[in-house]
């Protein structure tokens, strides 16, 4: 890939960097340096992506993002392999997803060599912000938004793809123990909506029932559909799997309103290497708590980049709450994070060429 670099005129020192990234929590402490590719329809398309200092970035009042949300985005991480190598677990799915993404919102679709190009090109400049905390990686958040001034509704003709980069701990603050999901009685997406594109305006919509979880002392939120509030989607951030005492394994199914997971899709491969029946079906929160209290269902997983592989211990809900099996982290669970782990931090074999060094 072609690129303009620029120099960074005041890198931040050795000294302070490691501070930074002995404990670096969750998406606060960002790297040096960040890509910007610009898209103009009138020049053409994509222009050539930009290394620099990692920077405020002007942008007109008028721009389209600041009004109408044309915003999408992508998470990735990138983890250090025994031999000192950085290694991006799928890059590719989610150089697509964001064509998805990008599909949905009216946004030019970025060649994914542009993408891959990009993350690359910050990983060599900023690989040193890699941090030192035990089970840490560097979170890579690519993003585009609508730039150009104009303030009809149509989709604009300008955009910024960037890509930051920032080094990440553990997600929930519980670290490695079961969590406690709130059941919303808010829609995160209806049929025909944007549930599948991994855009801004989702999010903004889900921080009223996520602050509402928390409040009431639980880690993450559930989403039921819109129609029925009846079967269950996802997580605020994350799809579900449900592991039978029989050996099958539900989640459910990719029918629009649910993010199309990376680490799904991955744990549906895995789960069944293992000798496991997964079925992407439909799954009511009634059955949920009915399957809970018989034993049927033994170990609920929630899976996302963020959080790799997460037990899910305890739903609560208006009417109650119940607990899976006994509240901790099953063997599945633990089974499933351990060799998803170990492939995206190179120390199981990669057999289905998952991933990028
Ligand atoms: N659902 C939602 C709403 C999410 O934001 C995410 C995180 N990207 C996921 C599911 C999990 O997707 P992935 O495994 O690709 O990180």
């Amino acid at each position: 890939m072609q690129l303009t670099r620029l120099p960074h005129p005041a890198p931040t020192p050795a000294d302070t960097r490691e501070q930074l990234v002995a404990d670096p929590g969750f998406g606060t402490v960002f790297t040096d340096h960040m890509v910007v590719i610009d898209y103009d329809e009138a020049l053409g398309g994509w222009q050539t992506p930009v290394l620099g200092p990692r920077q405020p970035i002007p942008l007109d009042p008028a721009a389209s993002v600041l009004h109408y949300a044309q915003e999408i985005f992508e998470g990735l991480k990138a983890y250090r392999h025994p031999d000192g190598a950085l290694g991006l677990f799928r890059p590719e799915a989610n150089a697509a997803r964001f064509n998805a993404s990008a599909e949905r919102l009216a946004m030019p679709a970025l060649p994914h060599e542009l993408f891959l190009g990009a993350i690359t090109a910050l990983l060599e400049v900023d690989g040193n912000w890699y941090p030192s905390v035990e089970g840490g990686s560097l979170y890579l958040r690519p993003f585009m938004i609508a730039t150009e001034a104009f303030l009809g509704v149509r989709p604009a003709k300008k955009y910024k793809f960037i890509v930051i980069a920032s080094p990440a701990g553990n997600y929930f603050k519980s670290g490695a123990k079961a969590v406690s999901i709130w059941i919303s009685d808010y829609t995160r997406a209806a049929p025909g909506g944007t549930g599948a594109a991994k855009c801004g305006g989702n999010y903004a919509a889900s921080l009223v029932p996520t602050g509402q979880a928390f409040a009431k002392g639980h880690d993450q939120v559930l989403f039921l559909d819109a129609a029925e509030h009846k079967w269950v989607e996802e997580l605020g951030g994350m799809n579900l799997f449900f592991v039978f005492a029989d050996g099958t394994v539900v989640t459910p199914p990719l029918t629009g309103t649910i993010l199309p997971g990376i680490t799904r899709n991955s744990l549906i491969t895995l789960l069944e290497e293992q000798g496991l029946t997964v079925s992407e079906a439909p799954y009511s929160i009634d059955q949920w708590r009915d399957d809970a209290a018989s034993g049927r269902l033994t170990e609920v997983m929630a899976c996302g980049t963020a959080a790799v592989v997460t037990a899910v211990g305890k739903v609560a809900g208006p009417d109650g709450e119940f607990t899976i099996g006994a509240g901790g982290i099953g063997q599945t669970t633990a089974r499933l994070r351990e060799t998803l782990v170990g492939i995206q931090t190179g120390r199981i074999a990669d057999t289905h060429g998952w991933v990028t060094r």
